[in-house]
């Protein structure tokens, strides 16, 4: 950039042990701010949506060609880059310094003469079994723990491992990259010692929605991996604690390592997958709404005259869209906020009054049911300041419910309605959520609104597959005029939230999820859908997918 920016900084990043969401803070913050960003294999890709859109993005593990880079190549790079100037992450799994080689990297741009910062990550080595539910440490059970490689360097003479060592080094003992070697690894530590009753665990893929786990006693876990067809990146748990498994698991939250299809606009569809992430859950986002902007401007225009006028007792919005529609809209006709001094804001629910707050707005009245009858019956129940005789201006969608418009008029209201946009079906579905419904890998799915009903299935058109996925999920709906819509569809509804809100959304998808877990007929799912209970040893536990 600034010719007295003589070098730039490179930033050794941790991406975490798999989710998107277990990146730290800081790491997320240098990654926004990132001019080149230099990944690994192991980094969630998500996380690669986080660069400005301008970023050089470098696949470390597929360089040009389609070899691995060599590490000479990737600190050569690191170097280049830095000395050009720019900000550079280097994007690394798990922490960078935990068998990732960030090391090497972080000398190379010392020995050139450049700046580095590390900052570390949540590693697999640890979050990888808390991820299984096997705690590192456990009073009583386990007071130390040791990691260690099971892939030594190759020009390392093999004694460099010295497995004798290691099988009485800790309480818990976690190999990295063990996963081609088990039954030698296995073998070493029982001839060092280890009792080859001892429980232990392989983790495979941790975090990811491929999550799998498969438990055994120590002289049978590579036998039991190989069936279960378990390959890298895995990580080997031998010790007492493994066997707490069982027990912590049964506390587990039904939407942990499942995928859940989300089905709003791209731009709303954050919340709910945040809520879907903090259990643990997998949000799968197939965007069934587009709005598209189409103003009824003869109804703007007059709307904008009453407002001048100070002409409405109430204005209400009925969606987070229509409040910034609303917004945008009465912009073009030379208003602002202002223009509402006069009258009382209605949000039909909590997402649109905090859309209202966050304009510097805030709902004078937001109905305890957020569907059309309870705005009436909210400013019928809001008395001299209520509806008799008062002029109302809606703002919203176009096609929405005329239960509102007509409630209001029978209670003596004068009505004005703004259309400001219609939700459609986008054109096409984004292909991975696509795939996923075809392979039957969706183990629910949210639905907000009739809307994202109607358009999720004008997305999916005829692909009998896909259809075949969506009736193979849990449905579950935000409320009666959803469900209604759902069902009509041909969809069966497994629940529906008894509170209107995304975590009331939450609630049914927790709801729905157990539900599958405990009653399902195991026929009627995938295989791999199943969560087998494993309360012995020798038990094979797969995730949402094969
Ligand atoms: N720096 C990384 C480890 C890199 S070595 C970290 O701190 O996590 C690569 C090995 O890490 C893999 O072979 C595997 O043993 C382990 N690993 C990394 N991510 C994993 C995951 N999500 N699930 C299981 N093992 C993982």
């Amino acid at each position: 950039m600034s010719a007295s920016r003589a070098h730039g900084h490179v930033w050794l990043v941790g991406a975490g042990p798999g989710a998107p969401g277990l990146i730290t803070v800081a790491g997320l913050e240098v990654l926004r701010n990132a001019e080149v960003v230099l990944y690994d294999r192991l980094a969630p890709p998500e996380l690669l949506r986080e660069a400005p859109a301008g970023a050089t993005l470098i696949d470390a593990g597929k360089a040009a060609g389609n070899h691995a880079m060599t590490q000479d190549e990737i600190n050569a790079t690191l170097v280049e880059h830095a000395r050009a100037g720019k900000r550079v992450v280097r994007l690394k799994g798990g922490d960078p310094y935990v068998f990732g080689r960030g090391g090497e990297e972080a000398l190379a741009l010392a020995e050139a003469g450049l700046t580095c910062t590390e900052i570390p990550g949540v590693t697999s080595a640890i979050a990888g079994l808390a991820l299984a539910h096997i705690p590192i440490t456990h009073r009583n059970v386990a007071s130390s723990f040791v990691v260690v490689t099971g892939h030594e360097d190759p020009t390392k003479p093999e004694t460099a491992v010295d497995w004798t060592r290691h099988a009485r080094g800790g309480d818990t003992l976690v190999v990295l990259m063990g996963v081609g070697r088990l039954g030698a690894i296995a073998g070493a530590l029982i001839e060092a010692g280890r009792d080859p009753s001892t429980p232990a665990a392989l983790v495979h893929a941790a975090a990811t929605p491929r999550q799998r786990v498969v438990t055994a006693r120590l002289d049978e876990i590579a036998r039991v991996a190989l069936e279960a067809g378990i390959g890298a990146p895995s990580l080997l748990v031998v010790g007492e604690v493994v066997g707490l498994r069982p027990a912590l698991e049964a506390a587990a939250s039904p939407l942990a390592g499942k995928r859940v299809l989300i089905t709003r606009t791209r731009a709303q569809a954050s919340t709910l997958a945040s809520a879907v992430q903090s259990e643990g859950g997998h949000p799968v986002v197939l965007p069934a709404l587009e709005l598209e902007r189409r103003v009824d401007e003869p109804a703007l225009h007059a709307a904008a005259e009453a407002l001048r006028a100070r002409a409405y007792r109430w204005v209400v919005f009925t969606s987070a869209n229509g409040v910034d529609a609303g917004l945008e809209a009465l912009r073009g006709e030379g208003l602002d906020a202002r223009a509402f001094a006069g009258a009382r804001i209605l949000a039909i629910g909590d997402a649109t009054a905090r859309a209202l707050l966050a304009r510097g707005l805030v709902a004078d009245l937001v109905p305890a049911e957020a569907v059309g009858e309870g705005v009436v019956e909210a400013l019928v129940g809001a008395g001299m300041e209520g509806i008799e005789g008062a002029r109302v201006l809606v703002l919203r969608a176009e096609g929405g419910r005329a239960v509102l418009l007509e409630g209001l008029r029978a209670a003596g209201a004068t009505v004005d309605e703004v259309t400001l946009y219609v939700a459609a079906a986008p054109a096409e579905a984004p292909p991975e959520a696509l795939a996923l419904l075809r392979a039957r890998q969706i183990d629910a799915v949210a639905f907000t609104s009739s809307s994202t009903v109607r358009n999720l299935l004008t997305v999916l058109g005829e692909d009998i597959e896909a259809r075949a996925g969506l009736a193979a999920a849990r449905v579950v709906s935000i409320g009666p005029a959803t469900s209604e819509t759902t069902r009509a569809a041909g969809l069966e509804v497994a629940r529906e939230a008894e509170v209107h809100t995304v975590p009331g959304l939450v609630t049914a998808l927790r709801e729905a999820l157990s539900a599958t877990r405990q009653t399902a007929p195991r026929e009627a799912l995938s295989d791999a859908r199943q969560t087998a209970p494993c309360e012995a040893l020798g038990a094979v536990e797969e995730g949402p997918q094969r």
